[in-house]
């Protein structure tokens, strides 16, 4: 069962350190060389598959809009096939190209190969009600227009106020608890600040850095229900595009993983790989645990003598 939090409200206050802002950047790095030869092909094949769910769930009437970043030599051949499935796409703003991942568009600079943000929609109607909000800076009617739950919304407009862009510790401050770890200032050996949460693999956006997920939202909490229920339409679709990836897909998100943040940089271990991406610039160190049941422990983990690994005593089993 969760525990709870009450008393703990130093965790709810996450300090940040003023002006530190990496650049977009997403560093993939195996455990091994068996893992990589493995997965290494297969995560951009199910990131593919998802970007196509993103604009196949439009088509399906699961919502009224989606969003895409491309690059903007791309758009005569992808606003030709939108309409093909009968969408229509409404460019509204052009942003810096980038690799990796970024947590937010910044203005092209003179010369720079740009991307171009476009709303891909069922209706006219729809693209400029999305239009209008996002020049009105209406974050909630543009999430509402996107299908997101209200509750992720809420909790979006809350975290981002505060600085939280990339908010996975205030998303594990509302989950199912499993274990709070005692708080310490010795953060060389350890953490400041550390839980494990029970999640559900539908609700989990650690993996988003890679494209790896179900939902196109950030989740209020590693166990969202109302997220849960939008990304499972998600995945029927993608039972329907391609069985065998939807299954990696799942498998992927359920293995055990943790979020690990300081200063700025993001640690997320799995165990088969580690992304480093660029994160909040948290003044301490946060980290985040989160295990799902059934869990998914592909064989070419790695060995260690902790989380997420497979331990001695589970690999005697
Ligand atoms: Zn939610």
């Amino acid at each position: 069962m969760g525990t709870s939090l009450t008393g703990t409200t130093r965790m709810d206050d996450m300090k940040l350190i003023p002006g530190l802002d990496l650049p977009p950047s997403c560093r993939t790095t195996w455990v091994s060389e068996e893992a990589r030869k493995v997965w290494a092909p297969v995560l951009p094949k199910v990131s593919a598959m998802v970007s196509e769910l993103e604009v196949l769930s439009v088509a399906k009437g699961h919502r009224p809009c989606a969003w895409q970043t491309i690059a903007e030599d791309q758009f005569p051949r992808l606003a030709a096939a939108w309409a093909e499935m009968d969408l229509v796409s409404l460019p509204i703003l052009r942003v810096r190209s980038f690799t990796g991942f970024a947590h937010r568009h910044e203005t092209p600079r003179a010369g720079e190969r740009t991307n171009v943000c476009v709303i891909v929609a069922r209706t006219l109607k729809d693209a400029l009600r999305f239009k209008a909000a996002n020049v009105s800076g209406d974050n909630d009617a543009q999430g509402e227009l996107l299908g997101f739950p209200k509750c992720c919304r809420t909790f979006f407009c809350d975290t981002w106020a505060k600085g939280y862009y990339d908010p996975i510790w205030q998303a594990a401050l509302n989950s199912t608890l499993i274990h709070i770890y005692e708080p310490t200032a010795n953060y060389e050996a350890r953490a400041s600040y550390q839980l494990r949460v029970q999640g559900h693999p539908f609700a989990n956006s650690i993996l988003r850095y890679a494209g790896i997920r179900v939902g196109f939202h950030l989740p209020c909490a590693f166990d969202c229900r109302e997220t849960i229920r939008v990304a499972s339409e998600r995945m029927d679709l993608a039972k329907v595009t391609d069985p065998a990836l939807a299954d990696i897909l799942k498998g992927l998100l359920s293995m055990p993983m943790s979020w690990d943040v300081y200063h700025g940089v993001a640690v997320v271990r799995t165990p088969i790989f580690y992304l480093i991406v660029p994160s909040v610039p948290a003044e301490e160190r946060h980290v985040v645990e989160v295990v799902s049941a059934p869990e998914f422990m592909p064989k070419e983990s790695a060995r260690g003598t902790g989380f997420p690994f497979i331990t001695e005593r589970q690999s005697d089993a």
